[in-house]
């Protein structure tokens, strides 16, 4: 517990310094695509890893590795263990690079069905015709877990979200992470929905941690990158930095100073974004119009407990039903004024979709069904406004 000497929030707001012979105030970004050297000898040991310095940007840039520096140390404040993290160009490509290091041909990723729409996509059509595919369950059956991991020898790693889109289902992560280890078989959690003030898997067991950084850690939604962090500093280092540099995955200076503004506000946005959530739930709940809320908050969340073991607080991310299905989903969205309906999620401002009509048209209904999206349901990324002119919002688009 020794090495965290300022609080977290200090610790969002503070930047980590350079070691360069410049003092600025503000991390500056890096505008460069290669660094010099002194002499051939200094290249070739830099090259060689024999002394530390930076090459070339794509191998890693003096913005991109201090912002890496603070989510590492996030994701693993006041934990024994350090982390190491490596910033990348997207959420998307975080979760291809930390599985391309990890697995190979024939090996097998254990998932669950509700993923990010992009990451089952990713495993079905992009990793499947390599020889890698995933086999979804219900992972929060910890029995047919075992059984799926005593009968696949070849899964090799296990990947999760919690909560998940859309009905906010949590996951077990300490069980899981036993579990698969027990097995021999790896642990991934996607961070994206609490960001490190909310949820720190490693606490869990959870071997990586990915987010995409574009949602809540950024929080202005204006810029897209992903992060990788590991507490195997070697396999981090050797392993997930050589496929970030050799498939170019990497991160750009600009997008990480992004990051950086934004992450100063993470503890306030993230109380803020809960607080708010909160106070949408619990309206919703009790209207005669609305049929069902997904808040972890909320105590009739079937997951209520399990989310209050494993997070700080609920979060900014519900969805909930209304009566009267997708007539009714349409006729709420057109009578939206003060929400933006906008496709993604984690900015400070409220986000509202309807996945019938927008995010999951094109995906076969039963199939949008199974997964809990029903034609009524509606997903909100609260933001961090008047609690009063959000409700009032709500409240009449509801009618
Ligand atoms: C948005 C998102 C991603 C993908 O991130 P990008 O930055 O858009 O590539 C992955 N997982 C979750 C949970 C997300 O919300």
């Amino acid at each position: 517990m020794s090495k965290d000497k300022i609080g977290f929030g200090s610790l969002c707001v503070h930047e980590i310094k350079s070691k360069q012979a410049v003092r600025p105030h503000q991390l500056p970004i890096f505008a460069t695509s290669s660094f010099e050297f002194d002499t051939i000898h200094q290249g070739i040991d830099i090259f060689t890893g024999k002394e530390q310095g930076h090459v070339y940007s794509r191998y890693g840039n003096p913005t991109m590795e201090l912002v890496a520096e603070k989510i590492a140390r996030m994701e693993s404040y006041g934990l024994e263990t350090e982390a190491k993290a490596i910033l990348v160009s997207s959420g998307m490509s975080a979760i291809s690079t930390v599985l391309l290091a990890l697995l190979q041909q024939g090996d097998k990723i254990l998932t669950q069905g509700n993923l990010y729409g992009g990451t089952s996509e990713l495993m079905l059509k992009v990793f499947s015709p390599f020889g890698i595919e995933p086999i979804m369950i219900d992972l929060q059956d910890l029995n047919l877990v075992e059984e799926t991991l005593r009968q696949h020898p070849a899964i090799k790693v296990l990947y999760f979200e919690t909560p998940a889109n859309p009905t906010m289902a949590c996951v077990d992560m300490e069980a899981l992470s036993k579990l698969a280890q027990a097995y021999g078989v790896k642990t991934i959690c996607d961070n994206t929905f609490c960001t490190p003030y909310l949820q720190q898997p490693f606490r869990f067991g959870v071997d990586y941690v990915i987010h995409s950084t574009t949602k809540f850690l950024n929080g202005h939604g204006n810029s897209i990158a992903g992060v990788i962090v590991g507490t195997d500093i070697d396999f981090m280092e050797q392993k997930v930095w050589t496929v970030m540099k050799l498939a170019g995955t990497n991160c750009n200076p600009f997008d990480a100073w992004m990051i950086n503004n934004g992450m100063k506000t993470l503890e306030i946005r993230m109380d803020r974004h809960s607080q708010n959530a909160m106070a949408v739930a619990e309206f919703l709940a009790q209207h005669p119009k609305v049929e069902r809320v997904n808040y972890n908050g909320l105590v009739s969340h079937p997951d209520h407990e399990l989310a209050k073991k494993q997070m700080r607080d609920f979060g900014g991310m519900l969805s909930f039903e209304l009566e009267g299905g997708l007539e009714a989903g349409k006729a709420f969205m057109n009578k939206i004024q003060f929400c933006t309906l906008a496709p993604t999620l984690g900015d400070v401002d409220t986000l509202i979709l309807h996945p019938a009509s927008m995010s999951h048209l094109k995906i076969p209904r039963e199939i949008r069904l199974r997964n809990g999206i029903t034609d009524g349901l509606i997903r909100l990324s609260v933001g961090i406004e008047t609690i009063g002119d959000l409700i009032g919002d709500l409240e009449q688009a509801i009618g």
